[in-house]
């Protein structure tokens, strides 16, 4: 049991008349007062039993005041202590109740989610042992002698061998062999392996591990970051696909592990980390633990119990991990810090990113984000001076930079979205051994289902768009509310038997290709082809084992993975981006193309890209192909800074939902007339404008555009809307919520 933190203030109620301010996780904007009974010892971050309401909740103290506004007949006394150290530090709670502050969002619900869920309840603190698995003495013999007709059995018992005491927590085992599951049951029954229980010891750190000899632009960069570790700034590393910037990372986390502090690293999508994980671990050590939503949760709980004590020291998680208590946080890292993911889009709708800026300063240590297609805000703070802008301009390993091509494919017939000149290229590229890969932003068979003889579509019942045809599921399946249904024989209005796919999704692309390049290994990537476990990690050892072969893929395609073989990349529609309705849509492209674009050609080989547009003119485009995604950014920035968008203006939306458009049409015209009442000087309005898609899961959903240059006079009239917003008496008939910086308007 540990003591105390030092620092830590215990306080009585010897002492004055102490109140306690205490977070409680409802939804409401503000702390609650209770009274510390005489002979009570608590502190700031422990968690407390009071009464709220007509029930009884477990709450965590944030503050502890002499006095409170409340009249003293209405406050109440704290009922229990619960913990006798804090769950969260001081910095800790600055900064969820700064988070909670600025995205205007319940500030016990934020407080609150930065507990594992059995600590909102009253369950003990205490550092549960770690679910693990062990060799037996059987089972050490066994892998003295392995079974040589069981090479997977082998593996397990070799690598457990390989453990300090032969044992491995299974969160570790899963990720060093991640199709192990099967396997260890086996062992188990045959009496070679036992499940145990770890007991809590620091993690072994690895710190003599010297990483790669840096090249001189690497070099520059590490030292300007070395010079900033103690102290709160933040950096951009702006450094292509392949320049390097992981070892960056790791040469830089082991610098903070020397200095006896801890790394908190949030990367974009969970699915595609192992590879990273790896990474860490086999550089910095077993100490390296990794949070997300893929973990049971008592395995968050243990990681999170981990970090909070300083006994592991770097945490790898997608964009929730910024709410854990790292102890002795020394260092901030975001990975791939344009990805869309880091913000969440619904609930307590925090970017991550962002976040992570404010955490760094709360913690008095540097952030450091990084990426190869920056966005534009980061390199709008970058060119401002907030951000230190650090660039890695070649590629480490000395690979070639990717050749990038437009095809005009206006005039050119297309067999599943293919152009002649595109399959020419894919057809000699596997002849001569090499690999292609294709990316198509589109899972599923084909984005709609058509009737020829009366025009039916497969219109999604619920919302406004249509559901796509799933024809490995045999499903039409609507992307954005989730309602399913088979795929029907006959048209459901008229009856025919015409029914036809038009488009083409991932699916499609596979089934066509298998066909027309017979024989080659062919792999898909997106979300449906992984849903299972550890099909990731098959189709990729497939894919490095393979000669020509042809992977076909979604986004999933330009996260993380490096496909050195590929020496041809084909964009069968850059154009998706080009006109939308949201003004970031161009920046994702580009975002999109480049990181795939950047997965080529990593060996000896030069890459080629060749990307499909009916726009080939377009001024953006050519930007990006001709001179690169910088050129790109600083095109459009100029374009936002001209339209005053972000980032040279501060955006918040408000969307009202309700199962009639009309109530959640009127409420927002009355919540607009009340705000322009109040008068919000400085602060544009637009709307009330029915959402891109007016009706999502079968509610019709209306939008109130806030707009401002100065971020002050935004939120001084963010807060007043729950109290504007309470007054009318049509806010009863819709759901409503506050995104502030929102990356996407829909
Ligand atoms: P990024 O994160 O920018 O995509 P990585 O750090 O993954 O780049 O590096 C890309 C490749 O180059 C990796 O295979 C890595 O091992 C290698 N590499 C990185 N730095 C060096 C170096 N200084 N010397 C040799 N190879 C390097
Ligand atoms: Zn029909
Ligand atoms: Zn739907």
């Amino acid at each position: 049991m540990r003591l105390p933190r030092a620092g830590f203030d215990w306080y009585s109620a010897a002492m004055t008349d102490c109140i306690a301010r205490v977070a409680v996780a409802a939804p409401l904007h503000s702390l609650f007062d209770y009274s510390i009974p005489a002979g009570m010892r608590l502190g700031v971050g422990v968690r407390v039993r009071v009464s709220f309401g007509r029930t009884r909740v477990i709450g965590l103290v944030v503050a502890v005041a002499d006095g409170s506004d409340c009249a003293a007949s209405r406050i109440k006394p704290v009922e229990a202590v619960l913990d006798d150290e804090p769950l969260l530090g001081q910095s800790d709670l600055d900064f969820l109740t700064w988070a909670a502050g600025y995205y205007h969002h319940p500030v016990g619900e934020v407080v609150m989610a930065a507990l594992p869920l059995r600590l909102r309840k009253a369950e003990s603190a205490a550092l549960p042992g770690e679910a693990g698995w062990m060799l037996s003495s059987a089972g050490a013999l066994q892998a003295a002698a392995p079974p040589i007709r069981a090479p997977r059995q082998a593996e397990v018992l070799r690598w457990l061998e390989s453990r300090p005491g032969g044992a491995a927590s299974q969160v570790h085992l899963r990720s060093a062999l991640p199709e192990s599951a099967a396997t260890l049951r086996t062992l188990h029954k045959r009496g070679w392996v036992m499940q145990t229980l770890l007991d809590a010891r620091p993690d072994p750190l690895l710190l003599d591990s010297p990483g790669l000899v840096l090249n001189e632009e690497q070099s520059a960069v590490l030292t300007a970051l070395r010079d900033a570790v103690g102290g709160f700034s933040v950096a951009l590393i702006d450094g292509v696909t392949g320049s390097g910037k992981t070892e960056v990372y790791l040469q830089l986390a082991a610098e903070v592990l020397r200095q006896g502090r801890s790394v908190l690293v949030l990367v974009p999508e969970i699915s595609l980390t192992p590879q990273l994980f790896e990474r860490f671990q086999q550089r910095l050590g077993e100490t390296v633990r990794m949070m997300h939503s893929g973990l049971s949760e008592a395995e968050r709980e243990h990681t999170w119990h981990r970090l909070h004590r300083g006994l592991s020291r770097v945490l790898l998680g997608t964009r929730s991990s910024i709410f854990t208590p790292v102890a002795d946080l020394g260092l901030v890292l975001v990975d791939e810090e344009h990805d869309p993911s880091f913000k969440q889009t619904d609930g307590f709708r925090y970017s991550a990113r962002d976040l992570a800026i404010v955490r760094g300063q709360r913690a008095g240590c540097p952030v450091v984000l990084g990426s190869a297609t920056p966005s534009l805000e980061s390199l709008r703070n970058a060119a401002t001076g907030r951000y230190r802008h650090l660039r890695l301009d070649s590629r480490a390993g000395g690979a070639l930079s990717p050749h990038v091509d437009l095809l005009d494919i206006r005039d050119q017939p297309l067999q599943c979205g293919m152009s002649q000149p595109l399959l020419d290229r894919v057809a000699a590229v596997l002849a001569a051994g090499e690999q292609v890969m294709l990316f198509l932003n589109r899972r599923g068979f084909a984005p709609v289902l058509s009737c020829f003889s009366c025009g039916w579509l497969s219109d999604c019942p619920r919302c406004d768009a249509r559901q796509t045809v799933h024809r490995g599921h045999g499903l039409l399946w609507c992307h954005h509310c989730g309602a399913q249904r088979r795929v029907p024989k006959a048209c459901p209005a008229c009856g025919a038997h015409d029914l036809h796919p038009l488009g083409q999704g991932t699916e499609q692309l596979e089934e066509f290709l298998a066909e027309r390049f017979a024989g080659y290994p062919l792999i898909r990537l997106d979300r449906d082809a992984v849903a299972r476990k550890g099909a990731l990690q098959a189709q990729l050892e497939r894919l490095h084992a393979a000669e020509a072969a042809i992977l076909v893929g979604t986004q999933m395609l330009a996260k993380g993975h490096h496909f050195p073989r590929v020496t041809l990349v084909g964009v069968l529609d850059a154009d998706g981006g080009l006109y939308s309705a949201d003004f970031r849509a161009t920046e994702r492209m580009a975002q999109l193309l480049v990181q795939v674009a950047g997965r080529a050609g990593r060996g000896d080989r030069p890459g080629r890209v060749l990307i499909q547009t009916r726009y080939p003119g377009h001024p953006l485009l050519q930007t990006l192909v001709r001179r690169g995604y910088r050129a790109f950014a600083d095109a459009a920035l100029d374009e936002r800074r001209s339209a005053r968008l972000p980032p040279f203006s501060h955006q918040a939306l408000l969307r009202a939902d309700a199962t009639r458009l009309e109530a959640a049409q009127v409420f927002v015209e009355r919540l607009a007339g009340a705000v322009r009442e109040v008068g919000g000087s400085g602060v544009e309005l637009w709307g009330p404008v029915p959402a891109p898609m007016t009706r999502r899961a079968g509610r019709h959903r209306v939008h109130l555009l806030f707009q401002s240059t100065q971020r002050d006079a935004l939120h001084g009239l963010l807060r007043r809307l729950p109290g504007l917003a309470g007054e009318l008496p049509e806010s009863k008939r819709v759901r409503w919520s506050l995104d502030v910086d929102p990356v996407d308007l829909f």
